[in-house]
């Protein structure tokens, strides 16, 4: 009988106990962690993105604020912006909304990021402090497939991880994560990308599947061995539906633990940007 991997039950459960931690923080050092969000020009889908982390923010009761820029910002007014909340004593955490107008270095500006205070890991900083095993933050989606494996006790070690996408938001941080010497990491690890040959010869060899592609349903069912364990990050909209990289309904029953989407690994991203928003909150306070 297949396992399905109810994510926003363990988004929920981790809130819980992150609300509580959150609570004493503010009763300890009279500080409420707050998270800052910066977009630039008004992307539907960023629109939206931002909405859920306001309320994922409330959930948690960490402070929200918002920055929003028209599209016409200059590249210097976005860093002076960004340099004035890593200033800012109530500012924990910062993320960059993306995609930002095409005139903008968005490199530039996520390097201009505190790494103290950059709670999506994209300064390149702390990616390279994940890359030597010893990171400050994880980035939120691959933290999140991370913790869903933890608390579902899939353990990693002694089995054949297949990661499919290698993008520095998914696929390269979430094989760094799995590489870590400890506990539900120890990873023997492929990673596959769209230069790979014969994509399900490796795919058919994983004992854990994680597919990060954002091409619908393109893990099929003879690509997938009996018995894996199949992680789907994937969220691609079809005909107004959200679907995954896995075609759910035909690998369902050759998988022993899947993850739906929806429901899957989404609902606990932005849990993760809370818990890594207390953590830098946490930072700060020893810092001073
Ligand atoms: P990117 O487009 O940045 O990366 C996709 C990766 O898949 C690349 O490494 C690419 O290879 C690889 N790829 C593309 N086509 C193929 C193929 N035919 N065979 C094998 N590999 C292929 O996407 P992201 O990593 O940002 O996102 C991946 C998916 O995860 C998307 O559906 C996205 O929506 C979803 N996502 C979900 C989140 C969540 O919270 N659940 C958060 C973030 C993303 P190459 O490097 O060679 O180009």
């Amino acid at each position: 009988m297949t396992k399905v991997i109810d994510g926003r039950r363990i988004a929920k459960e981790i809130n819980e106990s992150l609300k509580a931690r959150v609570e004493n923080f503010i009763n300890e050092y009279k500080i409420t962690p707050k998270l800052a969000v910066v977009m630039a020009g008004g992307d539907p889908a960023s629109l939206f993105y931002v909405k859920m982390i306001a309320k994922s923010c409330e959930r948690a009761s960490i402070d929200f604020e918002k920055h929003s820029l028209p599209s016409e910002t200059t590249e210097e007014e976005l860093l002076k912006l960004i340099e004035n909340l890593n200033k800012h004593k109530k500012v924990s955490g910062i993320i960059v909304q993306v995609p930002l107008p095409k005139h903008i270095n968005q490199e530039r500006i996520q390097e201009a990021v505190n790494p103290c205070k950059d709670v999506d890991c994209f300064n390149p900083i702390n990616m390279g402090r994940l890359a030597l095993g010893k990171p400050e933050f994880l980035p939120c989606t691959p933290y999140a497939v991370y913790e869903l494996m933890k608390r579902e006790n899939i353990v990693v070690e002694g089995k054949h991880t297949v990661i499919v996408g290698r993008s520095n938001i998914v696929g390269r941080p979430m094989a760094l994560i799995l590489l870590q010497k400890k506990q539900y990491a120890n990873a023997t690890l492929t990673i596959c990308h769209s230069r790979t040959n014969d994509l399900s010869y490796f795919t058919r060899q994983a004992d854990i599947l994680i597919a990060a592609v954002g091409k619908p349903e393109i893990i099929k069912r003879d690509m997938v061995k009996e018995g894996a364990i199949i992680i789907d990050v994937g969220t691609n909209e079809v005909g107004g539906k959200l679907v995954g990289d896995v075609a759910y309904e035909e690998v369902l029953d050759k998988a022993s633990i899947i993850t739906p989407v929806p429901g899957g690994v989404g609902p606990i991203t932005n849990v993760m940007l809370m818990q890594n928003t207390l953590k830098a909150a946490g930072n700060l306070v020893v810092s001073e």
